[in-house]
């Protein structure tokens, strides 16, 4: 290993020329092997895997805004895979795995914080649901328990518990090995993998149509030109309905504006990820001790970026009768993102009917966890031509068929029920 004295070390610090840009700006060219349409965490993924596991390196990323100005940089980075039906969990396990490595293996600090994710019970009913779901992911290898009112107590002593508490809390399923990441390292970590692989990735380009001769793909089009190609993925989390459509497709998605909101920096408090299952809102707190918080979606399909503040309202109060602290915190930063919807609450991932197109979408408020995963089995689909196992119950058409994924309950949805 070369050694440096202080002065050499000072001196390459301040240098103003060894500042290298993180990304190189790539020019689009007329024709790709794979095009990527959407510069999110998923897209990204899906490229840098293509090209690292599968030597495909003439793929172009197209993005309309900037990397991970999407969904990916606006989720509250809850990682986790509390799944109960057979099509999910072994999915969503598989995509809890990959988190742990997932800095070494990119060289990239994702700041993945498996600090555990707490589903309270209050009701009975709500407890034996998640004693069964707890059941399933232990016989699927993926860890999760049940505790009791003591031992959460134990656990979050900030938590509202006992017979004074606004709401009942009768136990909860804790996930060990979930938690968060930081969410737009993730972006850039895939975006300068996949760059150093050859990848191009162009940002401020966007997808306007695609050229279909018969049923095969032959092209995209941009609004820096058109492109020859015969493979291309649809990786538009919030836009995917209206990407599709350019395609002929008519996709069973709606979309919804959700929102996510911050405190300001508290001292360490809440250990876990907390779900509130009296409708749907979480909390986290942040390294830097802001609380995190998330729940519904805004009632009415949108594709407004953005929300009403009475969503706000109504989740602070909610999350307030279980975390009491927050009704004296300040709020500091509400923001909104895009959420694509399925009718069964689940993902829409595989080939599409048109030959050569593929679709990674409706991954709702909870594709953040699945972006490893989700870019992997992509990858492996589009290389291989075989859609990857774990990924063949989130496929198109089961809309026609009927063999619905809906994971209901206290699953990514509960109001689909
Ligand atoms: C408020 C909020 C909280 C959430 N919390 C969580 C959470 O805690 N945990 C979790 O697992 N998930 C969460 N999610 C969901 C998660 O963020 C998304 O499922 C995931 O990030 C989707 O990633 P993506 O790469 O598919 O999409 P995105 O990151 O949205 O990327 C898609 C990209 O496509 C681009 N694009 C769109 N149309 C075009 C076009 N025509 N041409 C070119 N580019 C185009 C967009 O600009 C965008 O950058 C949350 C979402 C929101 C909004």
């Amino acid at each position: 290993m070369t050694q440096y004295s202080f002065l050499q070390l000072a001196a390459e610090a301040l240098a103003p020329h060894r500042r290298v840009p993180a990304l190189k700006q790539s020019e689009l060219k007329s024709r790709y092997d794979v095009v990527i349409v959407g510069g999110g965490g998923h897209g990204l993924a899906t490229a840098y895997y293509l090209a690292r596991e599968h030597g495909i390196t003439d793929i172009a990323v197209i993005e309309r805004g900037w990397l991970g100005g999407g969904n990916t940089g606006r989720n509250t980075t809850i990682v986790r895979a509390d799944y109960l039906l057979s099509g999910n969990v072994p999915f969503f396990g598989h995509a809890l795995g990959m988190w742990g490595g997932l800095s070494r293996e990119l060289n990239f600090n994702v700041m993945f914080s498996p600090r555990g994710y707490l589903d309270l019970a209050h009701s009975e009913g709500q407890f034996d649901h998640f004693t069964r779901r707890a059941n399933v992911l232990s016989l699927n290898g993926i860890g999760a328990r049940m505790v009791d009112v003591e031992e959460l107590r134990r656990l979050e002593p900030a938590l509202s518990i006992g017979s004074a508490a606004p709401v009942p809390v009768l136990g909860g399923l804790v996930q060990d090995g979930a938690g968060t990441a930081r969410h737009d390292a993730v972006a850039w970590g895939y975006a300068r993998g996949a760059a150093r692989l050859g990848v191009d990735i162009v940002q401020g380009c966007e997808v306007l149509g695609f050229d279909i001769e018969g049923n095969s793909l032959r092209g995209v089009k941009t609004s820096a030109g058109s492109i020859r190609t015969d493979t291309a993925v649809v990786s538009v989390a919030g836009n995917s309905s209206r990407v599709a459509e350019m395609a002929g497709l008519e996709l069973p998605i709606e979309s919804y504006a959700v929102q996510a909101f911050v405190s300001e920096p508290l001292k360490p408090i809440l250990h876990r990820v907390t779900n509130m299952n009296l409708g749907f809102a979480y909390a986290s707190q942040t390294d830097k001790g802001e609380i995190v918080m998330g729940g519904n979606l805004e009632p009415l399909a949108s594709y407004a970026q953005r929300g009403s503040p009475l969503r706000i309202s109504e989740l602070s109060a909610k999350l307030a009768h279980i975390l009491p602290f927050l009704s004296r915190s300040r709020l500091m930063r509400v923001w909104g993102g895009i959420a694509d919807i399925t009718t069964d609450g689940s993902a829409l991932v595989g080939p599409s009917p048109v030959s050569g197109l593929h679709l990674n979408a409706g991954w709702g408020y909870s594709g953040f966890k699945a972006t490893p995963a989700a870019g992997w089995c992509m990858a492996h689909s589009v290389a291989t031509g075989k859609v990857h196992p774990l990924i063949e119950p989130f496929g198109y058409e089961r809309f026609a068929s009927g063999a619905f994924l809906d994971e209901g309950g206290s699953g990514p949805y509960p109001w689909l029920h």
